[in-house]
């Protein structure tokens, strides 16, 4: 029997809605409040990893990602000029025969995907609306919700991200989330046939990389190294990034040439955040970015989201108590997230610091190896 019978979900991105479809399927009430009254999504593409393919695996949703995204089982290094250095093809499947080595998607695809499923599993969506205030009172969570409306839960998540409100309302004290002295760019831009797998390509100004996400579009993401975090306007943020490109030959150097005022470019500082244990207060629990954000590096973020909404509902449906749950809930994940969060932002300070790349390539693999063990 579940430890929990009604369950709110503030949030509903990656670990919001992944949170829904795995609830539903044990019968445990979910329902997602999302501030934004479109549920859009930003950003370009994503860059998928065995594991996190392996989480999206139990799921369910494994098939539709690999329908509509692009999946592959080889990663190439590659010089400022396009030059394949290295090119590595894993062999087999080491994590079990139907899960791929990685995959590239459309953020807005693999939202559609996830949001499908969510509407499918029957879980309740309210758009537009937030947590305003929380109150714990006979042993249930009793929201006063940002449209006048109430409602009382045996179990409230925050799933809404880096900057969490519902971590504001219930851990006043904790750190905000800070930033790493990188700002991250990304574009779509059409696929050569030649982009079959991750590139990264090093040797250059900036450190850069692309990912094929469809049959028809790569997705392409650069890092700049920017201490003072200076404001990039929206309306120059092809220029600007096509000023990064400069000096790339091959696909980098296609799509810099391909730039105009209406490509699809996107910009965000890199930040990031590690909440204190335990991720619970009371009835109020934290998952995903809102509680351990990490940076792009190893490219798990998302993976993470969705392997705490299954080690979640794994706890909820044990034979332990409701505080027994919550409390495993953070044993069991904040050693695996520090370990990206902290690794990732370590492999950031490598390529501020332009450390030797064989530095940046140990600690890259060491952690690949460490996110391949169970979840
Ligand atoms: C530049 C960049 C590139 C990245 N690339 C990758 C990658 O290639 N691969 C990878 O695995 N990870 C990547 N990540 C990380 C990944 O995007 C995140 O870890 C993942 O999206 C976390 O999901 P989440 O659901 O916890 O949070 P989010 O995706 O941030 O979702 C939070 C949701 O909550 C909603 N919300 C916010 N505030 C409220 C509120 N007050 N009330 C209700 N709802 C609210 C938001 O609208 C949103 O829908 C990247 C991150 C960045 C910054």
């Amino acid at each position: 029997m579940p430890v929990v019978n009604r369950v709110l979900i503030v949030g509903g991105g990656i670990a919001g809605m992944s949170l829904a479809i795995g609830l539903q399927r044990v019968g445990i009430v979910a329902e997602i409040v999302e501030i934004d009254p479109h549920w859009r999504v930003y950003g370009a593409g994503i860059t998928i990893t065995g594991p996190s393919l392996r989480a999206f695996e139990r799921l369910g949703v494994l098939g539709r990602i690999e329908e509509l995204g692009f999946c592959y089982d080889a990663t190439s290094i590659c010089d400022a000029g396009g030059n394949v250095i290295v090119a590595s093809r894993v062999a087999g499947r080491p994590l079990g025969p139907t899960v791929p080595n990685g995959c590239g998607i459309l953020r807005p695809v693999l939202h559609r995907i996830l949001s499908e499923a969510v509407r499918t599993s029957g879980a309740a969506v309210r758009l537009g609306v937030g947590v305003a205030a929380v109150e714990e009172r006979d042993g249930q969570a009793e929201i006063a919700f940002t449209d006048g409306s109430a409602g009382r839960y045996d179990l409230v998540v925050g799933a809404d991200g880096i900057h969490s409100r519902l971590r504001e309302l219930v851990f006043p004290g904790a750190p905000p989330p800070r930033f790493t002295g990188q700002g991250c760019w990304r574009a779509v831009a059409p696929r050569p046939s030649m982009v079959d797998g991750g590139r990264v390509y090093v040797g250059g100004p900036v450190k850069a990389g692309v990912t094929p996400v469809s049959r028809e579009e790569m997705y392409l993401f650069l890092l700049q190294h920017v201490p003072d975090n200076p404001r990039m306007p929206k309306e120059r943020w092809p220029e600007l990034l096509s000023a990064q490109l400069q000096g790339f030959k091959g696909p980098l150097g296609a799509v810099r040439d391909s730039l105009g005022s209406a490509s699809n470019v996107n910009y965000r500082p890199l930040e990031w955040l590690l909440l204190s244990p335990p991720w619970h207060r009371g009835r109020v629990l934290l998952i995903g970015d809102a509680a351990h954000a990490t940076t792009p590096h190893l490219a798990s973020g998302a993976g993470l989201a969705v392997e705490d909404a299954l080690v979640l509902v794994e706890l909820l449906c044990s034979d332990c108590t409701h505080a027994e749950a919550l409390d495993g809930f953070t044993r069991r994940r904040f050693e695996r997230c520090r370990m990206v969060v902290e690794n990732s932002v370590r492999l950031g300070e490598l390529e501020m610091s332009h450390a030797p790349a064989v530095e940046h390539a140990e600690l890259q693999r060491t952690s690949m190896r460490a996110l391949n063990a169970p979840i």
